[in-house]
């Protein structure tokens, strides 16, 4: 039995570990559940899961929890620290980590110095201090989440890290892969919101139609698999069947396919170096017919170009990148800006950023301040 600690248990990543660990009961038991402001929804799966401990930001939704559960059962961590709290007790054995954006990072950094196993889904963390995280972790510590860096681990068991030329990345390439780019400006949030193949929390389906989503997988796998950027292919396949590839120095392609449905990777995290049962819709491949590929086109899609700079950058590049983007994509969906704003945008705030080549964790936290306030500034 392991005991598990779910960050950002109402969001989709979060919702989806909770459908697979009410699978796998006698393999698991949730001890730890956390949201942001969804304390009601929150409520629900303590009903459901019993665990010890909740964390939640704001101390007067902890009330209304407190109220909803009298007693001393439950343990009710708030304040901007909980997520790190929640991760430290003595009976945690996995973290997930299924918050969205910088907030992650913190808590990444607590569950792996705290020797625990940390299963992630936040790239924000890996984005933002990847030479940090990794330096902390032991072999296999991090188990990837993100579908594409799952496939690349699985893909991974049939050679070692040693052995890789190159990794191929898949994208579906988001809502707007063949939209008119003369139209792209003027898409709507509400238009932005509707991804082809996955059903994702918003900031994720908004990067998703930028492509940001894959310069962050880009970076995210550089860290993970310790590769060089040169080793990191990008190809759309708009079917989301094949979830992404390893080539190895023989030549020799791996690759990981299903239906895309997050369950899988989240279960893998949780099970290796097992695998167990889980009831997914099958793969049938005469059914799809045919899978295509196409090249990724970066003058359309600049974010991806900002991910390979901030890949090769390095340094306070990621944090900045990430920062910058968290700001924009807000100000997109609040209607504030246009959706080529988000690209152009960052592309500003990182190029004019303080570059640290080799920052520790306080500038990594200083440079994110700083490009949010600054691509705020530039958005006015
Ligand atoms: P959601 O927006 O659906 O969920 C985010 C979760 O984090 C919610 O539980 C939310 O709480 C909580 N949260 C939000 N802001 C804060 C905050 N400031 N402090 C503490 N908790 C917070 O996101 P997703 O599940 O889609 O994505 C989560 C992470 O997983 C992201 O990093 C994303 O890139 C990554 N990922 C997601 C995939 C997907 O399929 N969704 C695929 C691959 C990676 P509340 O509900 O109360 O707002
Ligand atoms: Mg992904």
């Amino acid at each position: 039995m392991k005991n598990i600690v779910i960050l950002g248990s109402t969001g989709s990543i979060g919702k989806n570990t909770l459908e697979v660990v009410r699978n796998l009961k006698d393999k698991f038991r949730v001890v730890g559940l956390s949201s942001n402001s969804r304390w009601e929804l929150l409520a629900e799966q303590v009903e459901e899961f019993k665990p010890t401990y909740v964390a939640l930001n704001d101390s007067q939704l902890g009330e209304k929890l407190k109220r909803r559960f009298p007693g001393n059962h439950l343990k009710i961590l708030t304040g901007n620290k909980c997520l790190e709290e929640i991760v430290l007790h003595e009976e945690v054995d996995i973290v997930v980590s299924a918050v969205v954006g910088a907030v992650g990072l913190p808590a990444a950094i607590a569950t792996i110095q705290q020797g625990k196993t940390l299963a992630l889904a936040n790239k924000e963390s890996l984005v933002m201090a990847g030479h940090i995280v990794m330096s902390l972790a032991k072999k296999n510590q991090i188990l990837p989440v993100d579908s594409e860096h799952s496939a690349i681990f699985q893909s991974l068991q049939s050679g070692k890290l040693s052995e890789i030329k190159r990794v191929i990345i898949t994208a579906s390439g988001g809502p707007f892969y063949d939209y008119p780019e003369d139209k792209l400006s003027d898409v709507s949030p509400a238009q932005a919101l509707k991804h082809p193949t996955w059903q994702m929390g918003q900031k994720i389906t908004i990067d998703s139609a930028t492509l940001m989503n894959k310069a962050l997988e880009i970076i995210e796998a550089k860290w993970l698999f310790n590769l060089k950027v040169e080793q990191i292919d990008v190809v759309i396949h708009p079917q989301s069947i094949i979830h992404s590839m390893v080539e190895f120095c023989d030549g020799s392609v791996v690759a990981q396919m299903g239906m895309p449905d997050m369950k899988v990777p989240i279960q893998y995290a949780l099970t290796y170096p097992e695998r167990m049962p889980l009831s997914v819709q099958p793969l049938n491949l005469s059914s799809i017919g045919s899978l295509t590929f196409k090249k990724p086109d970066m003058e359309k899609f600049p974010a991806l170009r900002l991910g390979y700079q901030a890949a090769r950058e390095g340094g306070t590049m990621g944090a900045t990148l990430n920062a910058a983007n968290e700001v924009a994509v807000q100000a997109f969906l609040d209607g504030q800006i246009k959706f080529s704003e988000i690209a152009s945008s960052v592309e500003k705030v990182i190029n004019n950023h303080h570059y640290i080549k080799n920052p520790c964790l306080e500038d990594i936290l200083t440079a994110d301040a700083w490009a949010r306030q600054e691509t705020k500034k530039c958005l006015m």
